[in-house]
């Protein structure tokens, strides 16, 4: 039988196609265990957000969205996007205690995001208030405020218990649901379909994920991009694309040159890849832009710039980092540290110094 322990540590090692390909019938048997006992009721609700989080669950496939609403059993109350009450009835909805509720998109002042006649942080204060098991945001926008809130930011907009690297955000640093959990964190932009569906399936069983310092569940998030990257052989070797006309992999060169954050950046996706397991950002010829990163997107840019010229990426403030001498020499520092992989490479000593 597969416990929830199992269970994590398993979905956390490989693929979730492959995993729920191998041991669906245990998980849904314990699922449908969990739901049946718990009757699980979901709310989705959405702030600052264009919805690609949503759409991004409804292009999943290992299980489609159909399927896992089903094998869980959750009983979704209420979801903007995909409901087909409207007005007053919808809002109704509205009035339960929830076990989980997911937020999506990123938190503003009053004014700036509303549902029916009432600000989204007010809604959000008040389920989350009544949540039973946890409350998850997912996306860049929800976690840590994501592009709503980058730098300008006019409309105040913050995470839901973080405003980028600060816990915080809209429902405070203290927030608890009524099982003493914290917000979990499902970041990138968009969030990938399987830590949604995986998270929430942790969730149901009944046993929180353990998270790291920035609110993620370890078992997605504990991963470097680089270190599992398709073409890590390359940045090795010191074979570096120059241009985005060999970024194919008929060239067999790596991205970093053009930018690619993947050194910088926590998430399992490149092994375990976006639709359905078929590609992720770098080898489909474009760098990792770092979208899991609380800092995203005002840190990681200006984005195709190598990280050395990225001063936030090496905790270098960018108003002075240009002044003070020391400041360039912790530069050179980090780039070095950073591209200490290939520093034995003559191919790169060669090409890169
Ligand atoms: S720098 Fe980017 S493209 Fe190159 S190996 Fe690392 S993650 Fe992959």
């Amino acid at each position: 039988m597969l416990n929830r322990r199992n269970f994590l540590k398993l979905a956390g090692t490989i693929g979730a196609g492959m995993f729920l390909d191998i041991y669906s019938s245990d998980i849904v048997k314990a699922i449908e265990q969990a739901a049946q006992e718990k009757g699980v009721k979901l709310v989705w609700i959405q702030g600052q957000s264009d919805s690609g989080c949503t759409i991004s669950l409804l292009q999943g496939s290992h299980p489609d969205i159909y399927d896992a609403i089903m094998k869980l059993n959750v009983d979704i109350r209420f979801h903007p996007t995909i409901m087909a009450a409207q007005g007053e009835e919808a809002m109704a909805a509205l009035n339960i205690e929830p076990d989980v509720l997911v937020v999506e998109g990123a938190i503003p002042d009053p004014k700036f995001a509303t549902m029916g006649d009432r600000p989204v942080i007010d809604i959000l204060k008040e389920l989350a208030a009544k949540t039973k098991i946890a409350v998850v945001a997912v996306g860049a926008c929800a976690t840590y405020g994501g592009i709503p809130a980058a730098n300008g930011n006019v409309t105040n907009s913050m995470g839901v218990q973080y405003h980028k690297g600060k816990k915080g955000g809209a429902l405070g640093a203290d927030y608890k649901s009524k099982a003493g959990l914290p917000v979990v964190n499902l970041p990138g932009d968009p969030a990938h379909p399987d830590h949604i569906l995986l998270t929430l399936s942790a969730v149901i069983l009944g046993e929180i994920p353990e998270l790291d310092e920035k609110g993620r569940p370890k078992f997605l998030f504990s991963d470097n991009i680089h270190d599992q990257c398709d073409r890590r052989g390359f940045y090795d070797k010191g074979e570096f694309a120059k241009s985005f006309h060999e970024t194919d992999f008929s060239h067999e060169k790596c991205l970093y040159k053009l930018g690619c954050r993947g050194p910088v950046t926590n998430s399992d996706c490149a092994y375990r890849k976006w639709n359905s397991g078929i590609n992720v950002c770098m080898n489909g010829g474009a760098p990792c832009i770092g979208c899991f990163n609380e800092g995203f997107p005002d840190d990681m840019s200006p984005l195709f710039e190598t990280i050395e010229n990225v001063p936030a990426l090496i905790g270098i403030n960018v108003a002075t980092a240009g002044k003070i001498a020391v400041a360039a020499t912790a530069l050179g520092i980090a780039a070095h540290a950073i591209r200490r992989g290939v520093s034995k490479n003559p191919k790169r000593t060669e090409e890169e110094k």
